[in-house]
């Protein structure tokens, strides 16, 4: 029989850590390694066994075309959960210093397969933790990770007619919706419009996983827009193609600049309140002055997604 990784076992011997067992267990540990906690102890055996600085363990690595991986990561103690389109903050440490960075959770709440937290992470060929993540990360590696954020998630119960109008790596909190609504059980869940866009097909994150969706629900329409190809989207494109878009409860995640035009178009339709948008980048508010160090940012998303540096004690 597969003996179950330690925080499993842990988990099933003691229960969680702040648990019936659990508290009183560790509250008398502590005492013992005073003044240090039970906890810095536990994490010396496992990192993934820590409840204080919870962690995750790689345990496969997906390509996903040329610039672009799937990581699947096993949480350890302290995870408590996400729902469906919220983002993960991932801490890595690169020569000493840890990098925080967010990453939209693809799998559906309570993990794919075996439990295990899948994010999809797109290349940025100048970044700091993107190609590391994709390149350098080999099943094995621990990660840190925060608690599941934001508010760009799927409503219970969802609403009937949903849009969904994504660009690039813009795809990934949507597939961790789609995912999920594609586990309910029949009758379907909603109506969903899905307009992608991407270079080309093969830049096409989760091409043939979103061809199999739409094939096998009635609930899902997929328009597959390869910008290279036809141009990038406008809003007159998604009229054509969705016609009742002004009636639908709208999710839009991609670059900026789709993002900005979205938002105008929705709110000339007095429709702003049925669009809900996830933006991957901070937006400056002020282009800075030539010369000057920085310019103003929108505080938005909150500032766990920015590029904090911690240095690692
Ligand atoms: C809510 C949220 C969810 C997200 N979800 C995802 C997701 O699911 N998948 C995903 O792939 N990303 C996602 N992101 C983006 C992700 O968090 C990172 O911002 C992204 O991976 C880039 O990180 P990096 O460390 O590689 O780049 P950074 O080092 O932070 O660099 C950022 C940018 O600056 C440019 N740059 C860096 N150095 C230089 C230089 N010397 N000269 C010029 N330009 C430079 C890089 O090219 C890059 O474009 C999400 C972001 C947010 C806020």
């Amino acid at each position: 029989m597969p003996v179950p990784p330690l925080p499993a076992l842990t988990d099933r011997l003691v229960g969680p850590a702040d648990g019936p067992v659990g508290r009183p267990l560790l509250a008398a540990l502590g005492r013992l390694t005073s003044p240090l906690a039970a906890d810095d102890y536990l994490c010396l055996i496992d990192p993934l066994l820590s409840a204080r600085h919870p962690t995750g363990r790689v345990t496969a690595v997906r390509s996903e075309g040329p610039r672009a991986a799937t990581l699947e990561i096993r949480p350890g103690r302290g995870w408590s959960g996400h729902r469906a389109g919220q983002y993960l903050p991932v801490g890595v440490e690169l020569d000493g210093v840890r990098h925080w960075r967010t990453y939209s959770l693809t799998c559906p709440p309570g993990g794919g397969r075996y439990g295990a937290l899948t994010i999809t992470v797109q290349e940025e060929p100048r970044g700091t933790v993107s190609p590391h993540l994709v390149r350098r990360t080999p099943p094995g590696s621990a990660v840190r990770l925060g608690p599941a954020q934001g508010e760009f998630v799927l409503p219970e119960p969802p609403p009937a007619r949903m849009l969904m109008v994504t660009a690039g790596s813009g795809i990934t909190p949507v597939m961790g919706m789609l995912r999920t609504l594609a586990l309910r059980p029949s009758p379907a869940p909603a109506d969903v419009f899905l307009l992608h866009c991407a270079p080309g097909p093969g830049d096409c994150l989760f091409r043939a996983e979103l061809a199999d969706l739409a094939a096998r629900l009635p609930w899902l329409r997929l328009h597959l827009r390869y910008t290279r190809t036809v141009g990038r989207l406008t809003a007159e494109h998604i009229a054509v193609a969705c016609p009742d878009w002004r009636a639908r409860e709208t999710w839009a995640c991609g670059p900026a600049g789709l993002l900005d035009t979205l938002e105008g178009h929705w709110a000339a339709a007095s429709a702003a309140e049925r669009l809900h948008v996830e933006r991957f980048r901070l937006v400056p508010l002020d282009a800075p002055d030539a010369g000057a160090s920085g310019g103003r940012m929108r505080p938005r998303p909150p500032p766990c997604c920015t590029s904090v540096r911690r240095r690692v004690s």
